[in-house]
Parts: structure tokens; sequence; C-alpha cells
């Protein structure tokens, strides 16, 4: 039997601030600047009121960590990320969320740019590491990894590798949705590939891609199946779930004015959202008798893979710039409920 993970591992927040970009650091030269100071080796997060009275004291905030705008791809990576990856391959589930306000930095932290070695993200980081353990791995172990690649809009799950696969809910089988499409890979290009053909089908019926993905969740979900001789000499089967998650945008939807269908879709994003903040400050709380996980697709599809002996990493995203000073209190402080 394998250890329990301590509670205090189950549940990791972190915290990564995007450089100021080109048009933010124009406006910045003929005033405020960034809004947010940062202390890697306190893991603290200093954030200024750019409109606040001038003795307004700043708010701080402690996370397991946080990455300035200075910090790299790999110093996440192999700080926060590889320890789960590793566990993942010992046959634990993991769950990676990227979660913020839209343009700062979720899809850039999971993916980045695959072909630029310095800016490659999460999940090319993660499956190279895999690939690489498995090749060096005892010969007596047999490793089969597979993927699924799908969308969560408007509450309505949708299976990218094959958008005509009709999902349906199965909860008393542990999985939620059956006939999830699933392929074997071998290789980091061939797990590429895949996520390149899920990204078409993601692209078409959506008019406004940007849109789109700032208001819809996607799940890249891996499994690692090992198959090792136990001590009856026999051999046996052992799985890790691997889930990497880029959230919808965090940033507020039910603005003023928007009414009917718009209003609606702003109401199921925001409720995932919440129902996924729940659920982890429950996890992490670690006391909690109840965890709200039937409150949101999301966070049911997820089940098996939060709480329990599953480790968590949220990487909550923000920019520095003075004009998204609510949003990026509010992405703050929902991280810190969730640690
Ligand atoms: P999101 O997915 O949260 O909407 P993106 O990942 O698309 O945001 O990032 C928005 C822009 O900022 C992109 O052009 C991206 O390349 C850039 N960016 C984000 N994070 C960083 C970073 N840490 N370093 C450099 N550029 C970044
Ligand atoms: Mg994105």
């Amino acid at each position: 039997m394998m250890s329990k993970v301590k509670s205090s591992e189950t549940v990791k927040v972190v915290i990564r601030c995007r450089p100021l970009n080109r048009k933010e650091e124009a406006a910045a030269a003929g005033g405020v600047g960034g809004i947010v100071e940062m202390d890697m080796r306190l893991g603290q997060v200093v954030l200024r009121n750019p409109r606040g009275p001038p003795g307004e004291p700043r708010k701080t905030f402690t996370f397991d960590s946080v990455y300035d705008p200075s910090s790299k791809q790999r110093d996440l990576y192999d700080e926060t990320v590889r320890p789960l990856i590793d566990s993942v391959l010992d046959g634990f589930n993991g769950t990676i969320f990227a979660y913020g306000q839209t343009g700062t930095g979720k899809t850039y932290t999971m993916q980045g740019v695959w072909l630029e070695p310095e800016r490659r993200g999460v999940i090319p980081n993660a499956f190279e590491h895999v690939f690489t353990q498995i090749s060096r791995s005892a010969a007596d172990r047999q490793y089969l990894v597979r993927a699924s690649y799908l969308e969560i809009y408007r509450e309505e799950i949708r299976d990218l590798l094959d958008p005509n696969v009709h999902l349906r809910e199965s909860p008393e089988s542990g999985v939620y949705v059956r006939d999830l499409t699933s392929c074997v890979c071998k290789s980091v290009k061939e797990i590429q590939e895949l996520m390149n053909v899920g990204n078409q089908v993601r692209s078409v019926g959506a008019t406004d891609m940007n849109e789109h993905s700032s208001r819809s969740h996607t799940l890249f979900l891996i499994t690692v199946e090992c198959s090792l001789p136990g001590p009856d000499g026999r051999q046996h089967i052992r799985v890790g779930r691997l889930n990497l998650v880029d959230l919808a945008g965090s940033e507020r939807q039910a603005k003023t004015g928007v009414h009917g269908e718009r209003l609606k879709e702003a109401a199921k994003i925001n409720l995932s959202l919440s129902a996924l903040g729940n659920v982890i400050s429950a996890l992490a709380d670690g006391r909690s008798a109840h965890v709200p996980y039937r409150d949101s697709k999301l966070t049911r599809l997820l089940q098996d893979s939060l709480g329990g002996n599953a480790k968590t990493v949220m990487v909550a995203t923000l920019g520095p710039a003075p004009q998204h000073y609510e949003e990026t209190l509010t992405t703050l402080r929902y991280a810190n409920r969730a640690k």
C-alpha cells in the first residue's frame, strides 16, 4: 500500500505575474507603473491600489510560492509541477489548474510556445518528463499513456478528439463521462498532434476564438498505466491520472447591459469557477465534512482527482497593470481562499 499524502501537500496555490506588455509599458512610462510587487523568497504578493488615497495600506497575501514577471517557465515547472507529475507516475492522481483573468497568462503557463524550449509551458514540460521517465524505467515495467481532450462550455462537455461522440453521465462507474475518446500516445510529438486536432475541433463553430477560449474550460486528461510485478510475482496494474486544466477567464462576466443568452452563459461560467473555489477550499481546509463536488460539471468531472490521495496545484495568474486592480484583487482573494 502506498502511504497517504499529507493534507498540507494535497493543495498548493501559487501566483504568477506576467510582465507589463508593450501597451501597458507605454502607459506606465507616463504614470503609476505596475501595482503588483512580489517577494519570491517569502512567497508574498503586495498589491497597491492605484486609485486609493496616498496613505492607504497595501494588501499583502502569502502563498506556497509566487513567481514574479522575471521568472521562467522552467522555474514554475521544476519547483511546483514536477513533484506532482512524479506522483502521477507513481500511481496517484493530480490536477493542475490555471486560474485568472483573460490575458494574464493561463494559456502561456499551461502551453507556452511548444517549439521554443525556454518558453515551453507546463503541458509540454510534463510530457517530456513522463516519456523520459518511462524510457528510463526498469525493463519489467510496461507503461501505457492515454490522452483525452475536452472542453466545458456553458456547462456542456464537448469531446475535442471526436465531436460526434455523445457523452453520457455515468456516475455509478466512477467515471463521470462515458465514451470519452482516449488515445494512446507514445511520444511528446504524438500528444502535441492530438492537441492540434482538438484545437481545430475547438475553433469550428466559434466565431471569435478569443471570446470562446475566455468563456470555456479546456481539460487535457492523461492516464498513465503501469504494469509491474507485485510481491506475489504476478503483474499488477497501477494507474495515475493527470488533469491539466486551462480555466475560463475569471473576469466578472455579468456586466450591466448583458441580457438573455449572454447572461445565462455568464452565470454558468461563474458557477463552475465558484464551485471549484468551494471544493478546493473545503479540501484545503481538511476538516470540512462536505466537499460540494456536485455543484458543477467541472468539479463532478474531476471528482476522483480532487481530494483523497490526489494532489492539486492551482496557478493563479495576474497582470501588473493598474487598470485591472479590482480583478487582480478578486483573483488574489479567490486564490487565498483556496490555500
Ligand atoms: P490567458 O490564457 O490567461 O488569456 P495568455 O496566456 O493568452 O492569457 O497571455 C496573454 C499574453 O501575454 C500572450 O501574448 C502571452 O504570450 C503573454 N504572456 C503571458 N504570460 C507571460 C509571461 N509570464 N511572460 C511573457 N509573456 C507572457
Ligand atoms: Mg487562454
